[in-house]
């Protein structure tokens, strides 16, 4: 029989614990599950759950921002984008859209979709308008993005592509020599696509217990459990948890796709700067519908700021898991969901929304 969450929380609670187990995690449905059930308040204080590297439009950078904003109001191109893309600020001078949305607002033609299937059907049924998909995501969501680049795109859609790897943010994090965290809970969705193997380099390289987890508080509890174990062990391996849908090689198809369509090049994160290897690019053969050669798109050094959050947001801090979001000091003061000051309270997957939505307020006493 299948062990409960109650019953992983037991055994958790029967462990002899060391003092301090920070545990980090880089997904934010691994996030939203652990807020939304409770799992901080439930575990033993110990035990600091640190939530990560695990939202992409939040290290979206603004360069791509601006991008966006300049093609659908400049260029005369339709943008479509997820949702919470269109809502996430970028610096800019004052009566200058700071957003997809504020470039709506001044006549800019912007669309949210909720698959990138949508872009396609969209750029079909504007044949005479160029059409430009402008595409943030992790490993999950950039295989259907490839999908419909190998199958063949639309001649009027066009592709502003801020995909990113998952893997090189955490070893970043263990080679920066101010690691934070002492076990790894890895993405259960990004390892479906890429396998399990792309993170046993943490446990083989630098000694940190890790573990795969799903989705329910039972299989986040497992992993909590399985890397507890290992801490006390002193045995750091990689652990599946999620093998109901994690295969070692993970989805061979997905990960064919992904290298038929793009390259793997370096990136920058917003706030954080460029990591090495991180990023997805159109492969040579499907350049011609990279949006910016089509549109000949300049980078300028006042867009280029990889450092730049909003004035006072500590986005960045957050999502390297170096402060926890009611830190900053405009969690639910001056930014709040409806009112959001940075990436991180605009999207579905950033920590602060999350922690906000789960109820945590400002100045509440949170085990991290
Ligand atoms: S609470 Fe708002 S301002 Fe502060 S780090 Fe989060 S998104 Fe940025």
């Amino acid at each position: 029989m299948t062990a409960s969450a109650a019953d992983w929380l037991a055994r958790i609670r029967a462990l002899s614990l060391p003092a301090r187990l920070r545990v980090m995690n880089v997904c934010g449905g691994h996030e939203r599950s652990i807020s939304m059930a409770g799992l901080r308040r439930a575990l033993p204080p110990a035990i600091e759950l640190i939530p990560g590297p695990g939202c992409p439009v939040c290290v979206c950078p603004e360069e791509d921002i601006h991008a966006a904003i300049e093609l659908g109001l400049e260029r005369n191109a339709m943008v479509v984008a997820f949702g919470d893309m269109l809502r996430v600020p970028c610096n800019a001078p004052k009566g200058a859209p700071r957003s997809l949305e504020g470039a709506r607002a001044q006549g800019a033609a912007v669309r949210a979709i909720a698959s990138p299937s949508q872009a396609a059907e969209i750029a079909a049924a504007h044949p005479d308008r160029q059409v430009v998909f402008f595409a943030a995501g992790f490993e999950t969501t950039m295989a259907p993005v490839a999908a419909l680049v190998a199958q063949g795109l639309p001649p009027n859609l066009s592709l502003l592509l801020a995909g990113r790897l998952t893997w090189p943010a955490v070893a970043m994090l263990l080679e920066s020599g101010d690691v934070g965290f002492d076990a790894l809970i890895a993405p259960g969705h990004v390892s479906t696509v890429m396998g399990a193997a792309e993170w046993r380099f943490v446990p083989e390289r630098f000694a940190i217990p890790t573990a795969i987890a799903g989705f329910t508080p039972a299989s986040l509890l497992l992993a909590l459990y399985s890397v507890a174990r290992q801490v006390l062990e002193g045995r750091p391996v990689l652990d599946n948890c999620y093998r109901e849908l994690v295969r070692d090689e993970g989805n061979p198809g997905a990960r064919a796709v992904l290298a038929r369509a793009f390259d793997v090049v370096d990136a920058n994160w917003r706030g954080i700067g460029t990591i090495a290897r991180s990023g997805f690019a159109l492969r040579s053969d499907f350049a011609s519908f990279d949006a910016r050669r089509r549109f000949a798109l300049e980078d300028s050094p006042q867009r280029k700021r990889a450092g730049a959050m909003p004035p006072g947001c500590d986005c960045a801090r957050v999502v390297l898991g170096r402060i926890t979001p009611n830190e900053c000091v405009l969690y639910g003061r001056a930014c709040t969901p409806r009112s959001p000051v940075g990436p991180c309270m605009v999207s579905d997957e950033g920590a602060c929304r999350i922690w906000m939505a789960s109820g945590i307020r400002a100045g509440t006493a949170v085990a991290a």
